[in-house]
């Protein structure tokens, strides 16, 4: 096999009795152990890419994984099988159907609106031969009509003329084709996933739908309206975004300037390797800024990755890039099947895509010739993976981290985005790692813009690729303004409700002016922490600065981090107050709540028990955007790129259970978590409300939010951060170990971590290093397993745990975004 053997190739080798497959890494001249002869190739072609080789190995070092393991995270699934086969050929090829007609352009066209789908095939079906008329007969079978009564709807609108059994257009073949265009336009974007117009479903979506045949189909094609190709059968609109086409807008004056930036340290010659910080408040038009960079790569020869928190949520995003680069996108969805993803891999490695968009996994995907990637929302936890989840994953990797290194080894741009960026990329940032970029204000009028933008489809050559635009003169809008109530007032006044009189005022407001309201809970209360309702101190473990838990069977207060254990105060330890509260919350008291206030509201409820089943998240948000229901009571954020008019009153319902959970980025979360959802009111002309409910209003990350004030929070929280040693100050690293049975957790846990300190006494890891723990996990409990952890602190965690025997059930989880 000399010469045919390459870094990256899938072979066959005898390993026992038997064959398994592997991956070729490298070559040896010699071998630590007796090695064998592979085999066979599995496949003639590598499956990874030289990159892919080096980036896997970097991975495996990082996160302390076995290189198996990182290499898997490269190969679609069904790749690898035990008989080698790939996933069975997918012969099944559909037909594509794609509007050629922008959907606004047919409704500027429209005059009479037929909306029943068989009008349009009958119109459709009379437009290839425009001056002859049709037997009725005819037309009934092809449209599958059960009666004449759409011939008569047709003749009532005078767009044909009904003479004895025959049928024809009374109208120019203009107008008749606007009708039949919107309708099949309009079923189209019903039936496509991605939201946006003219989006492609198959043919037999479209035939189900619509009453249209593949002649039927022809015919449209024949008349300009529609594109008909073969596909191989990507999954509708998924895997393969069709969108009307737009145009680059001209940019505003800051994107002008932060665009120069850009362009100058990565694109003036070829790609150079540069990694951008793109600090930009919600709605100041980064995705713009994205969008230049997409085609100054492209330009260049070079292919983009687009890496979004989660697919679902952003539909209208993927629309964006899918519109300015017909053809060039491609979407790794969670929801693709094994075989879906096995098809994108593929033709993602042909060459037939340019722009791969997806969530972390899609760092994975087999782009040959990378020069930029994007991250949109960098300041996500959705971009680590969850060590706390349910499943078998061994490589907890941090797609920051990991794009970080990718960029590197391909010498790409790499620009990660953020309202509100992650305390580790504004600290890279200071220590020069990261170029900063800066758009503090909010573009106004874009729906303006947008609707002009969409009206004319452009071909991808004239989009304007690296070509500075004139700077016009822009207007900004205001972030909305953000009203704290103190809810310690509340109490006093004696209003015990957990809504307080402003919010409930608020809401009924907004519900009786026709508008929707977002309510949010900033996390699942599933423990609780402890409260003065006076004077809003927090019971806090002295030596971790983190937040005690209250346990109701064992009756005491325990420390998640180092497992001391306090007793539960009668009073106040600040000002003596008697009135200690439990705290803890849920959607469904406070959907109660609001039914209490506006009886009549339509609520709907979002979170892990709602959208626990698949597809769940989308329903329930075409739900609230297509104003079936008044109010959304969630934990989770809303989806980012959504426009949501209607929407002109935010309320935080308890801005402080998330504040106070044992996990030094509690603040963090909640200052993002403020700030995001603040930026989801007010986004028309009809402003909008955030009213923020706390105990401590006093808290930098409440204040901070409410001025929409990133720089005050950082400069606070660094504070805290290097106080205590936390990162970015210092790397992190937390060993969970699960078991099913309480005390083999605890003490498996308590052998490792003395484990671990006898590894730390030697020379090389004296000094900065800290070992805390072990402590049952905040979530200590979970699927019948109890959870126990161990938090390192350090500046390089992983050579602590580098070459250490791990036993099975420990998860090694570094840099952590949770520590709960
Ligand atoms: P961000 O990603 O920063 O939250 P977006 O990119 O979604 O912001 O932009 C907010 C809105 O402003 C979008 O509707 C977008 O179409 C519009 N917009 C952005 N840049 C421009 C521009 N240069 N001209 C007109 N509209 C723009
Ligand atoms: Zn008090
Ligand atoms: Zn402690």
């Amino acid at each position: 096999m000399e010469g045919r053997i390459e870094p990256g190739h899938l072979v066959w080798v005898p390993f026992g009795r038997q064959q398994v497959q592997g991956v070729v890494v490298g070559f040896a001249e010699s071998s630590p152990v007796p090695t064998r002869p592979v085999a066979r190739l599995a496949r003639p072609e590598p499956v990874l890419q030289p990159w892919q080789v080096e980036l896997a190995m970097w991975m495996a070092q990082a996160y302390v994984a076995p290189l198996a393991e990182t290499i898997k995270l490269f190969i679609p699934p069904g790749l690898l099988t035990k008989d080698g086969r790939a996933p069975a050929a997918r012969a099944k090829y559909e037909w594509v159907v794609e509007a050629l007609v922008a959907p606004d352009a047919v409704a500027a066209r429209l005059r009479t609106a037929g909306r029943d789908s068989a009008q349009a095939c009958v119109l459709a079906r009379l437009l290839q031969q425009p001056q002859a008329a049709l037997a009725r007969a005819e037309l009934r079978a092809v449209c599958a009509l059960k009666s004449d009564s759409t011939f008569h709807t047709l003749a009532g609108k005078s767009l044909v003329t009904l003479s004895g059994d025959e049928v024809a257009l009374a109208v120019s073949p203009e107008d008749a084709r606007g009708t039949a265009g919107r309708v099949a336009v309009t079923s189209m974007r019903r039936s496509g996933g991605v939201a946006c117009g003219g989006s492609s479903p198959g043919k037999s979506t479209l035939a189900a739908e619509t009453g249209a045949d593949l002649a039927l189909l022809r015919a449209m094609q024949a008349d300009g309206l529609i594109a008909l190709r073969e596909r191989d059968p990507l999954p509708r609109s998924i895997g393969r975004p069709e969108c009307a086409h737009t145009r680059a807008p001209m940019l505003t004056s800051e994107q002008q300037r932060v665009w120069e930036t850009v362009r100058t340290h990565a694109f003036d010659d070829g790609v150079r390797h540069s990694e951008f910080l793109l600090h930009g408040v919600t709605g100041s038009g980064k995705t713009e800024i994205y969008l230049r960079a997409i085609g100054a790569a492209l330009a260049r020869n070079r292919q983009a990755l687009v890496l979004v928190p989660e697919i679902a949520l952003t539909p209208q995003t993927v629309a964006r890039f899918a519109g300015r680069f017909p053809r060039r996108v491609t979407v790794i969805h969670s929801e693709l099947s094994t075989g879906e993803r096995y098809d994108v891999w593929r033709l993602v490695r042909q060459g037939e895509f340019d722009i791969v968009i997806g969530p972390r996994s899609a760092l994975f995907a087999p782009l040959a010739r990378l020069g930029l990637i994007i991250i949109d929302e960098e300041h996500e936890s959705s971009y680590k993976q969850n060590a706390e989840e349910w499943g078998s994953f061994t490589v907890f990797y941090d797609a920051r981290a990991v794009a970080t290194q990718l960029a590197a080894i391909t010498q790409s741009a790499l620009i990660m985005g953020s309202a509100t960026p992650s305390m580790e990329s504004y600290y890279a940032m200071q220590q020069g790692r990261l170029t900063l970029l800066e758009m503090p204000n909010r573009v106004l009028g874009h729906r303006e813009h947008v609707a002009r933008e969409q009206v004319e489809a452009v071909p991808v050559a004239s989009v304007p690729q690296g070509q500075p635009d004139h700077a016009e003169p822009t207007v900004y809008a205001e972030l909305p303004p953000v009203e704290i109530v103190d809810m310690r007032q509340e109490l006093r006044a004696g209003n015990r409700s957990i809504f307080s009189r402003s919010l409930s005022a608020e809401l009924q407001t907004t519900l009786s002016a026709g508008e929707q309201a977002i309510l949010f809970l900033n996390r699942r209360g599933t423990a609780t922490f402890i409260m003065c309702r006076d004077c809003g101190a927090v019971s806090e473990c002295p030596l971790c600065a983190t937040p005690l838990t209250y346990h109701e069977r064992a009756q005491t207060l325990i420390c998640h981090h180092c497992n001391r254990r306090y007793p539960i105060p009668q009073t106040c330890p600040e000002c003596d107050s008697k009135r200690i509260k439990f705290f803890g919350s849920g959607t469904q008291r406070v959907e109660e709540y609001v039914h209490q206030i506006v009886p009549q509201a339509r609520v709907v409820r979002w979170d892990a028990d709602s959208v626990a089943r698949k597809g769940q998240h989308a329903a329930i948000l075409r739900e609230f955007v297509e104003q079936r229901a008044d109010v959304k009571v969630g934990t989770q954020m809303i989806a980012k790129g959504l426009d949501l008019p209607m929407v002109t009153l935010v309320g935080v319902v308890a801005a402080d259970v998330g504040l106070y959970l044992p996990d030094f980025r509690s603040s963090e979360r909640t200052f993002q978590l403020l700030t995001q959802v603040a930026g989801r009111a007010g986004r028309s002309a009809r402003g909008g409300r955030v009213v923020v409910q706390t105990y401590t209003p006093e808290h930098y990350a409440i204040q901070a939010a409410a001025q929409h004030d990133y720089a005050a929070f950082y400069a606070r929280e660094l504070l805290f951060r290097e106080e205590h040693g936390y990162p970015p100050v210092q790397r992190m690293a937390r060993l969970i170990f699960w078991h099913k049975n309480e005390a083999k957790a605890q003490a498996e846990s308590e052998r490792m971590a003395l484990v671990l300190r006898r590894r730390a006494e030697g020379l090389l890891f004296r000094g900065d290093l800290d070992i805390l723990g072990p402590a049952p996990a905040f979530f200590s409990r979970y699927r019948g397993y109890f959870r126990w952890q161990i938090l390192l602190r350090a500046e390089n965690p992983s050579a602590l745990l580098t070459g250490l025997d791990i036993p099975f059930g420990w998860r090694i989880d570094i840099d952590p975004v949770s520590v709960l």
